[in-house]
């Protein structure tokens, strides 16, 4: 017996692709996902370092996702572990996320007291700060003012120039003023001290499955097989070969499928680094905004769950974005200024060997958000809408900086569009719901 409902092709084997591909196949759509890479996962495949799988930088499941997740992927077995986070500021280390005297001092005294400052001498700034969270509708983004006139009008030039410009200035490698107000809005409305000094600190933990983030794909991948979907790997799909098809589900890249020439992205290099010597500390992450150091953020793979525990020695996942470095460099050629900064910033507590290295590139990971970037989704969706047959969903196809979560959440809503049969132009139009997307550090 055939089914009535269309065939379908997913684009990415990620788990958007996936959860998607399995949701559609239990509704009895007959489905084929068509992967570019050798192996499924996209950003949830693990990279190898000595022969042992670990995960791409500092990947977690927030508390606030794992219902969502733990009710739609085949994962038994989370392991819950305490958050523990520092941030890396002028030579001073915060405990992170910031609570308000953890903020105050790492931005030091002079500048807390100019930002507190302005406050009093312009009650506007105030009151824009306390609504930063409001701010952040994404029809907001439309007149757009930029990163930096959004920031200034808040916190003031001070805290802007010894905090909120070199993080930018570093992890975009965009002028600040040319990047999108929704910068601030996505990324500081959580990571930031702003949202946190509300609320008391609070100890939190993270979630993980038990051998690494590579699980989640792992049992979408078996289910996958058990509801008969076919997984072509090496197989990327270009966008002629999707008019074949009744129905496409599209999770990768928006820009490599619609006509625009408004929307770039940019990579990142991960290092991943052992050094003789046990840790010396509890830490298992490091958030490195300031101008001083290549990296973004450090984090210690043994601290999650997945990766081989240290013994007598550390391993090191350095993240450092394309941002303004550029492509093709190589950072262990010599790996010397790497390891300086990692004492430099706290991080190595004593002189140690670097037993040894390896640096990957994953291209194309992070959406550059410039300003105006929302018109020229709004003209990509549109001529994506024009083939007639094809949905964008996850992290890259609705060219996201998001959570797990999310990817996956716009995946399935985009299949229930497709499977009810709802058009793609009305798709691409709710998708806009997820450009509001709030990114958990
Ligand atoms: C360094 C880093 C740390 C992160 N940490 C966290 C974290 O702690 N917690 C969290 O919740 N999230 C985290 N994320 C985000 C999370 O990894 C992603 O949001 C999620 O994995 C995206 O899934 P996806 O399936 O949408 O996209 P992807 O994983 O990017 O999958 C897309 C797939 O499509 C394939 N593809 C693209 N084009 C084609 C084509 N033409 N034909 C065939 N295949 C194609 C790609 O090869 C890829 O496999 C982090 C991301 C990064 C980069």
């Amino acid at each position: 017996m055939t089914s009535s409902r269309p065939r379908v092709l997913v684009v990415g084997a990620g788990v958007a692709g996936l959860g998607a591909a399995v949701w559609l196949a239990r509704r009895g759509h007959a489905v084929t996902v068509r992967e570019a890479a050798p192996s499924p996962g996209g950003l949830l495949q693990p990279v190898d370092f000595e022969g042992a799988g670990y995960d791409r930088g500092s990947h977690r499941i927030h508390g606030e996702a794992l219902a969502f997740l733990r009710a739609r992927l085949p994962v038994e077995g989370w392991v819950e572990r305490p958050r523990r986070g520092v941030l890396v500021l002028g030579g001073r280390q915060a405990r992170y996320p910031l609570s308000p005297f953890n903020f105050a001092r790492a931005l030091g005294p002079r500048t807390t007291l100019r930002m507190a400052l302005g406050w009093v001498l312009r009650p506007r700034r105030w009151l824009r700060f306390r609504r930063w969270e409001e701010d952040r509708r994404a029809d907001a983004a439309d007149r757009d003012e930029g990163y930096e006139a959004f920031v200034v009008a808040r916190v003031g030039r001070s805290a802007y120039e010894s905090f909120y410009r070199p993080y930018v200035e570093k992890v975009w490698g965009v002028d600040p003023a040319e990047l999108s107000a929704s910068v601030a809005r996505q990324r500081f409305s959580s990571s930031s001290p702003l949202s946190r000094l509300w609320s008391a600190p609070r100890a939190e933990t993270f979630w993980y499955p038990p051998r690494g983030m590579g699980d989640l794909v792992d049992g979408l991948t078996k289910e996958a097989s058990l509801l008969g979907v076919t997984i072509e790997t090496d197989a990327a799909a270009v966008t002629s070969s999707l008019r074949g098809w009744p129905a496409v589900l599209h999770t990768g890249p928006l820009e490599t499928v619609a006509y625009t020439d408004g929307l770039s992205r940019r990579g990142l290099y991960l290092l991943h680094l052992r050094f003789a010597g046990a840790p010396t500390d509890e830490v298992d992450t490091w958030y490195v905004p300031g101008e001083e150091s290549f990296f973004g953020r450090v984090s210690r793979p043994a601290a999650f769950t997945g990766a081989p525990v240290d013994r007598g020695s550390t391993v090191l996942a350095v993240e450092i974005p394309e941002g303004r470095w550029g492509t093709g460099v190589d950072f262990l050629d010599p790996p010397t200024a790497i390891v300086r900064q990692l004492f430099d910033a706290g991080i190595l507590r004593r002189a140690t060997t670097l037993l040894s290295a390896r640096q990957t590139f994953v291209a194309g990971v992070y959406p550059t958000y410039r300003r105006g970037w929302v018109a020229s989704w709004r003209e990509a969706m549109a001529s994506v809408t024009s083939l007639g047959n094809v949905y964008m969903a996850g992290r890259q196809g609705l060219f996201l900086h998001c959570n797990i979560d999310h990817a996956l959440a716009s995946a399935l809503a985009a299949a229930r569009c497709l499977s009810e049969g709802v058009p793609p132009a009305k798709w691409a139009v709710e998708a806009a719901q997820w450009l509001d997307v709030r990114v958990r550090d």
